[in-house]
């Protein structure tokens, strides 16, 4: 459809939560090896948290369920990820306000406030081998997508395969920022832990609107 709701909204983050839980292991395999190991624990603990949240109260609109992954994420998550991710959500929920229907350049300028807000906490930039690594290419490809036209779930879905990409694409690079920063060139050959999970994530948006 030309718009997307609150249902894309929960469908998306519980599909997020359930692709976490799935990769937990392998997040926490990656993280093992460029840091501390932590990262597929803090991420489902916190959308975990996120159900719980979806159960307790639906948010009305997608702003407001952008809103409860950011609280929830950031008192639940901690390390790196937690302030990071929540303030990737708090900044899509600002930018869609409490409009009832997202269309395709709002997925967009949603993605680019999201991505906009972790450089702002984080300060990294393409090639330093974090989440921006998978958000930059994801938010380029989602805005132009949506310039030439495309509907949502197509917009998500360049996103994610843009994502995607852009997760492999930290394999070789040696890291600027984070834990895995420490590590030099020892970091070479190991993928970013955030940066796969954003793609999982941003899969699960793609997958939630029928991508
Ligand atoms: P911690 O490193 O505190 O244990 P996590 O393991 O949960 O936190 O998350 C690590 C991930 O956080 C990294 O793989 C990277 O993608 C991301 N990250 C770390 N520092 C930054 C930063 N300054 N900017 C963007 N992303 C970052
Ligand atoms: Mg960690
Ligand atoms: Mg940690």
């Amino acid at each position: 459809s030309t718009f997307l709701t609150v249902d894309w909204a929960i469908d998306w983050l519980r599909r997020s939560a359930a692709v976490v839980a799935e990769n937990r292991m392998a997040l926490i395999e990656l993280d093992r090896v460029i840091g501390d190991g932590d990262h597929g624990e803090n991420l489902d603990r916190g959308f975990s948290a996120v159900l719980e949240a979806l159960d307790a109260q639906a948010p009305a609109t997608p702003g407001a369920a952008f809103k409860l992954a950011a609280m929830t994420l950031m008192s639940k998550v901690g390390g790196a990820a937690g302030p990071l991710y929540g303030t990737a959500f708090l900044r899509a929920a600002t930018t869609v306000g409490d409009a009832a229907e997202l269309d395709a350049a709002m997925l967009g300028a949603a993605l680019g406030a999201a991505r906009d807000g972790v450089v702002a906490r984080g300060k990294a930039e393409v090639g330093d081998k974090t989440m921006i690594d998978a958000w930059t290419p994801a938010v380029d490809a989602a805005v132009a997508a949506a310039a030439a036209g495309a509907g949502p779930a197509a917009v998500l879905d360049a996103a994610a395969t843009a994502a995607e990409s852009g997760a492999v694409s930290t394999d070789p690079l040696i890291a600027r920022k984070g834990r895995a920063s420490y590590l030099g060139e020892r970091a070479m050959g190991h993928r970013d832990p955030g940066a796969a999970s954003s793609a999982l994530i941003l899969r699960a948006a793609a997958n939630a609107a029928g991508a």
